[in-house]
């Protein structure tokens, strides 16, 4: 990348001896530099990524084909980038955008009952600014907060490969890296949790998962709860109150800016 100075060299040069097409590949080099190392240019990486065929081909898919229901939404179809504040002392990581929720709506959680789920819990605690998530334009702020997930793409099945999952991880652990707040990591499900721990260069096997459980990990803690899937709210494996719990907890640890040994449940 050219540095700065080096930039303004070559910018005074060019006005002398103007070369518009190298000075805007050379602009454009910088920028994309900068880019890499902000989380508003992983955003924009993000959105442009196509490492893996079979999920962007699902996402398109999806977003042609839709739900009857949202037959009339112009659906995203393509990576979710991430959402909330840069300076978050909360991070969520879930599992990857919903087909008909976050792959139409185009922001993580939003517009499946997943998300209902989850933004009422974030509400209620203090972390999100309204208890619904319906649209990318409905005025929800997040609140010291930061979503992220394990895959960016909508899945088959909600099952990424575990191929998709590690190529996708670059994109997390850049995150955690650009996330210096960060005091408390809420991971929802299994997946998530390991995806986490790796990106965060920890080895999952020394963190177990379990609901409720956490884990003292340098500098913060993380929090384990059930991801707020349909299936898991629908069978009450995961109650309203149980998710509320957590991101209570995560709310007192802030506070605190404590870390706790590992094996305590909330
Ligand atoms: S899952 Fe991640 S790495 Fe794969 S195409 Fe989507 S954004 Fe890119």
């Amino acid at each position: 990348m050219a540095s700065l100075p080096l930039l303004a060299a070559l910018l005074i040069k060019g006005a002398a001896a103007p070369d518009a097409k190298k000075l805007r590949r050379l602009m454009r080099t910088m920028l994309s530099g900068l880019k890499v190392n902000s989380l508003g240019g992983l955003a924009h990486e993000i959105d442009t990524c196509s490492k893996c065929p079979r999920l962007r081909e699902h996402c398109q898919q999806v977003a042609q084909t839709k739900r009857r229901a949202y037959l009339d939404w112009d659906y995203w179809g393509k990576p979710v980038p991430s959402f909330g504040s840069p300076s978050a002392r909360l991070l969520i990581v879930g599992l990857a955008p919903g087909a008909h929720g976050a792959n139409r709506t185009g922001r993580m959680f939003t517009g499946d009952s997943s998300g209902d789920f989850l933004y009422s819990a974030l509400h209620a605690a203090g972390f999100a600014s309204q208890p619904t998530s319906v649209s990318r334009n409905d005025g929800l702020l997040l609140q010291d907060a930061y979503i992220t997930a394990a895959a960016h793409c909508a899945p088959p099945g909600n099952k990424p490969t575990p191929a998709e999952l590690a190529t996708c991880r670059e994109f997390l652990t850049r995150e955690v890296r650009l996330l210096p707040e960060v005091r408390v990591a809420v991971v929802l499900g299994r997946i998530a949790h390991e995806n986490y721990l790796r990106a965060a260069g920890l080895r999952p096997s020394d963190y177990p998962f379990g609901h409720g459980r956490q884990h003292a990990l340098p500098a913060m803690t993380l929090l384990c709860s059930y991801h707020p899937s349909q299936q898991n709210t629908s069978t009450r494996k995961l109650t309203r109150e149980m998710l509320l719990d957590v991101f209570r907890e995560a709310r007192r640890l802030i506070h605190f800016s404590g870390t706790l040994a590992s094996g305590n449940s909330v």
